[in-house]
């Protein structure tokens, strides 16, 4: 279970003031749930990423998986792909892979699932967006970890495109079983992609509602009953989406 406490994360002052980005937020996800975060601009969900990734320590609070800081096992993704434009796709791949020898053959069965074999040799700058958004996605996946962290990777991609990688990433996600949480500020992608959604509060970010979602999969964020449920959830919290919920009851969906 992926377990996240944390009290207190400040930004110390810079030139005058000190920012206090996320104040008494408390989440967990059991082993291979899909958890989307929402919640407004600014808010702190990168900052909480972030914490949890292990790339800030400086917080008053506590992350842990399976009972212990988190370690090797997690796979990101970030809003840009942050491939190495010096390294064919292959290689982009590789570089997560413990052991690049002899990962080598399931590197290239995953990018070929992802329909990208083809393309192996090829340098991230001659492929479309989208085709770099699958090559971080493999990237992310092919250390089977077992917690994946997304931070609002899909925006920027017109629709179908995005909609096909959704879809891939559910296929994976299914396959693998991997712990998730995906941020994004789309209620439609996460009410699309989650078991549960959790909103987060204006900044300073913490949870302010969290909401179980049990409609059947495949999913997409225009499918009718994604609507209701988006239509319906805004109905009863009106200041869902500017972080302003203060109550915390828990919605059957
Ligand atoms: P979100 O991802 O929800 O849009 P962020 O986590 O990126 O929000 O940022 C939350 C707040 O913390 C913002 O006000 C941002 O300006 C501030 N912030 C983020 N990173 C830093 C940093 N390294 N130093 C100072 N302030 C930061
Ligand atoms: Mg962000």
């Amino acid at each position: 279970m992926l377990e996240i406490d944390i009290a207190r994360k400040i930004y110390p002052d810079r030139g005058g003031r000190s920012h206090v980005a996320l104040q008494d937020l408390h989440l967990t996800a059991q082993p291979g749930e899909f958890v989307c975060l929402v919640g407004p601009s600014g808010c702190g969900k990168s900052t909480l990423l972030n914490l949890v990734v292990g790339l800030d320590a400086d917080m008053d609070g506590r992350v842990t998986l399976e009972g212990r800081t988190p370690g090797k096992g997690i796979g990101v993704m970030f809003q840009e792909p942050r491939l190495m434009p010096w390294l064919s796709v292959l290689e982009n791949v590789l570089l997560v892979t413990a052991d690049p020898q002899r990962e080598r053959e399931r590197a290239i069965e995953l990018l070929q699932a992802m329909e990208l074999g083809d393309v192996l040799h090829a340098y991230p700058g001659r492929l479309s967006g989208g085709m770099q958004r699958r090559v971080a996605l493999a990237r992310a996946f092919v250390i089977e970890p077992a917690l994946l962290l997304m931070d609002e990777p899909f925006v920027s991609l017109d629709a179908p495109t995005a909609d096909r990688l959704r879809a891939m990433l559910v296929g994976l996600w299914q396959r693998r079983r991997s712990t998730v949480v995906f941020v994004t500020h789309d209620l439609r992608e996460a009410i699309a992609l989650a078991d549960r959604v959790c909103f987060l509060s204006a900044a300073p970010g913490r949870v302010v509602l969290e909401v179980p979602v049990s409609l059947p999969r495949p999913r997409a964020p225009n499918d009718a009953a994604v609507l209701a449920l988006r239509e319906r959830l805004l109905a009863q919290h009106p200041d869902l989406l500017a972080g302003l919920t203060t109550q915390e009851p828990e919605i059957d969906a």
